[in-house]
């Protein structure tokens, strides 16, 4: 019992002499109010955006445990979600959550409630393991595929690339060397599979690695809630970012049925910076369209693209896909659109 005593307080002072974890407050985190009028300023771009936030694992998946024991990934997880639904939704973003407790939801029923949800961007977040490898620990941000696989599409590296960015900074650590600017496909992992979640989102998405819990040090930074909060802030103002560089918008403006087997089809594209000329993709039916039969023709907010295919499209169904890239580097979300072509004559109704 006497030795209890003694080496209680003894336990207590080897603890405290452990050096403090170390991380830094966004300056703007000066007062609540100066807080407040920065999250403000984001609502001129965000207000009306839906988000879909899934904070990875819980309730029955608990089995990811700091190297020390101190943080379930769950909890933390749960933690910064919760964070970042409070920092969007003061900047007039609306927020779903796969969870808001420590309850078991399956895979499948995340990526069907973000469906549901009508979300413009699904966020999964999670922190990282390394197991058997203490030193290791970096920020990343996944998306899914890789260029040249048809499941890729560009929008969701743009969107991993500002949180990653803004993320990174506010933790005070780096992306990983596997990739130039810390954003990782999730190929690396699961070869032509990918993380579930992203490979069946139908909306945009990514899945947010804050850091490692199995690093000692980092896994202390993560008991702390203000560091939490700071891993939330660094993705909100990553996305905060992003959104405000604009997402290029695609209609189809012409008929989309058609009674000619060349049709000439226009969209029209409304993006604040403008389109990059250069970047307009446009396939049918899965076949690259050559630049040669596209033209765009811009305007002050919006751009007109003209296209026609270079081969004679079969009576019936087709889709159309089409990506633009704005000039802040943006591209637009999938868009993919049905047209018909028939032999019987339009008339009028
Ligand atoms: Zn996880």
């Amino acid at each position: 019992m006497r030795k209890i005593l003694l080496l209680f307080p003894l336990s207590i002072l080897i603890y405290s002499c452990a050096p403090k974890p170390y991380y830094v407050k966004p300056t703007e985190w000066k007062t609540p109010e100066s807080i407040d009028s920065v999250i403000k300023s984001y609502s001129k771009d965000l207000t009306g955006w839906k988000f879909f936030i899934d904070p990875g694992h819980g309730g029955q998946d608990r089995r990811n445990i700091g190297i020390k024991k101190r943080v379930v990934e769950a909890d933390v997880n749960l933690k910064v979600a919760l964070y970042l639904r409070d920092f969007l939704t003061r900047a007039g973003a609306i927020v779903f959550m796969s969870r808001e407790k420590d309850t078991t939801v399956s895979l499948q029923d995340r990526v069907r409630m973000a469906t549901e949800s009508g979300a413009d961007i699904f966020i999964s977040i999670h922190h990282n393991a390394q197991p058997g490898d203490p030193n290791t620990y970096y920020a990343s941000t996944w998306y899914h595929a890789i260029e040249g696989d048809p499941r890729f599409h560009p929008c969701n590296r743009d969107i991993a690339r500002y949180i990653q960015r803004d993320l990174a900074f506010a933790l005070r650590i780096s992306g990983s060397l596997a990739s130039f600017d810390g954003t990782m496909s999730d190929y690396i992992v699961y070869p032509k599979q990918g993380f579930y979640v992203l490979r069946n989102a139908t909306m945009p998405a990514v899945l947010v690695e804050c850091t490692f819990f199995t690093n000692e040090y980092e896994e202390r930074r993560l008991s702390i809630d203000e560091f939490n909060k700071i891993e939330a802030w660094g993705i909100f103002k990553g996305l905060a970012k992003y959104i405000m560089a604009g997402i290029p918008k695609i209609e189809i403006l012409s008929d989309t049925i058609l009674t000619t087997t060349k049709p000439t089809l226009i969209l029209k594209v409304t993006d604040k910076s403008g389109i990059d000329k250069q970047s307009i993709t446009i396939k049918v039916d899965s076949v690259m369209i050559p630049k040669d039969f596209i033209t765009a023709v811009e305007n002050k907010n919006f751009a007109l693209i003209l296209f026609t295919p270079n081969f004679n499209l079969t009576y019936g169904e087709h889709t159309i896909d089409v990506i633009v890239r704005n000039k802040n580097g943006n591209h637009s979300f999938p868009f993919k659109r049905k047209i018909y072509i028939t032999n019987k004559k339009l008339t009028q109704p």
